[in-house]
C-alpha cells in the first residue's frame, strides 16, 4: 500500500495520499490549493491515477485543492452530506464507504468542530480531521461548531476504536505526525473530563483568535463546484425540463455514471444504462465491447450522475475522444428528483 503524509507549513495541514499499489488508483484527503502541482508530480512519479479527492470538512484556515484537482484530473470530489459547499461529485454519510481500486474507507460522521466534520477509518488507522488532534481537539466556536456534538463524536465514536488504532489528524502545530486512540485517551488534555458539561465548559472557555485565512478560505471553500453549464455549449448541457422530453426517445441513451452503491441508495432514471465514471474511458472507446453494446446506434449519449459534476466532466472527456453527440443532465439525479421526475428504486 502507498501512504504519504504531506504537510502544509503555512496552515499546518496534513494531506494524505493513498493507493493500494504503484500504478493504481489514488485517493487524496484534505489537499491544499497551493500544493496541487506537487501532488500531481508525486502521483506521476508513483504512476497513480487520482480517482477521488476528499475533504474531512469545510476548512477555515486554507483553501482546499479539491476544485483544482478535479479540474486538472477530472477526479471525483467527495464531502459529507451536511457540507455547505455548492457542488461536490459525491456526498457521503455515516456508514458509507469511499472506495477506490483495492482500498476502502469507512465513513464516520463526527460533527462538533463543524457540522460537516467526518472521520475516515481504514485498515491502517483513522483520519480524524479536526475532530481529534494529537493532544488536542478542533475548536468548536465557529462554522456551526458544537462542543456537545463533538463530545459525542469523541467519546461515543472515536474513543470506542481499539487502543492501537493509529490516529492521523488534519493538523498538527507541534511537529507530531501520528498518535493512537489509546495514547489520546490517556494523554490528550481535552479528553480528561468527567462529563459532557465539563467538556462544553472547557471548549467554551478557549477564547481563540479567528484563523487569519478564515474570511478568505471559508467563502472560497464553499464555492468549489465545477461550472456545469458555463464550460459547455448549450446543446451539451440540459436542464431537467429540457431533458425529460428525451426520456422516451429511442435514439438517446441515458448513461448513469454513478457507483453501484449510489444507485441502490438513491435509485436511477428509468431506461438508463450504467458506465461507472472511473471506467468511462473504456466505455467510450469505440473499439470496446461495452461501447458496441451500449452506444453503437445512439444519436445522442446523455450522461447523468448525482449532482451533475461527473457528467459535465464526462462530456468533456467524451468530446475529446470524438464522441460529439455527448451531453449531460445539469444538477444530476438530485435535480431530477427535486423536479418530481420518475425514478426506479
Ligand atoms: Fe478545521
Amino acid at each position: 500500500m502507498i501512504f504519504q503524509q504531506l504537510f502544509d507549513q503555512e496552515s499546518s495541514t496534513f494531506t494524505y495520499l493513498l493507493a493500494s499499489r504503484k500504478g493504481g488508483e489514488a485517493l487524496i484527503i484534505d489537499p491544499v490549493l497551493g500544493h496541487v502541482q506537487s501532488y500531481l508530480d508525486l502521483m506521476e512519479r508513483l504512476e497513480l491515477r487520482l480517482v477521488k479527492a476528499v475533504d474531512t470538512h469545510v476548512h477555515a484556515d486554507h483553501i482546499t485543492g479539491l476544485g483544482e484537482l478535479r479540474d486538472k484530473t477530472r477526479c471525483i470530489t467527495v464531502m459529507g452530506e451536511q457540507s455547505p459547499v455548492d457542488v461536490v461529485s459525491m456526498r457521503v454519510k455515516e456508514g458509507d464507504t469511499i472506495d477506490i481500486d483495492g482500498l476502502s474507507l469507512n465513513v464516520l460522521y463526527t460533527p462538533g468542530h463543524t457540522i460537516d466534520s467526518y472521520s475516515f477509518h481504514f485498515s491502517g488507522g483513522i483520519f480524524t480531521g479536526d475532530t481529534l488532534l494529537i493532544r488536542g481537539t478542533g475548536r468548536t466556536d465557529f462554522q456551526s461548531g458544537d462542543p456537545r456534538a463533538q463530545y459525542d463524536s469523541l467519546f461515543n465514536k472515536l474513543l470506542r476504536m481499539p487502543d492501537a488504532t493509529l490516529v492521523y489528524p488534519a493538523h498538527d502545530y507541534k511537529g507530531e505526525t501520528v498518535s493512537t486512540i489509546g495514547d489520546e485517551r490517556l494523554r490528550n488534555p481535552r479528553l480528561q473530563v468527567s462529563s459532557i458539561e465539563q467538556y462544553v465548559e472547557l471548549m467554551n472557555s478557549l477564547n481563540l483568535p479567528n484563523p487569519k485565512m478564515m474570511d478568505v478560505a471559508v467563502p472560497a471553500n464553499i464555492t468549489i463546484g465545477h461550472r456545469q453549464a458555463e464550460t459547455l455549449a448549450p446543446d451539451e448541457a440540459f436542464t431537467v425540463d429540457q431533458a425529460r422530453g428525451y426520456l422516451e426517445s429511442p435514439g438517446i441513451v441515458w448513461v448513469d455514471l454513478r457507483e453501484d452503491k449510489e444507485r441502490k441508495k438513491e435509485g436511477f432514471i428509468p431506461g438508463s444504462v450504467r458506465a461507472p465514471y472511473p471506467r468511462l474511458e473504456t466505455y467510450i472507446d469505440r473499439n470496446s465491447p461495452m461501447y458496441k453494446e451500449l452506444f453503437s446506434g445512439a444519436q445522442r449519449i446523455l450522461f447523468y450522475c448525482a449532482f451533475g459534476e461527473r457528467s459535465a466532466l464526462a462530456v468533456r472527456t467524451a468530446k475529446e475522444r470524438g464522441l460529439l453527440n455527448a451531453c449531460h443532465l445539469l444538477g444530476g439525479l438530485d435535480a431530477w428528483k427535486k423536479a418530481g421526475q420518475p425514478i426506479i428504486s
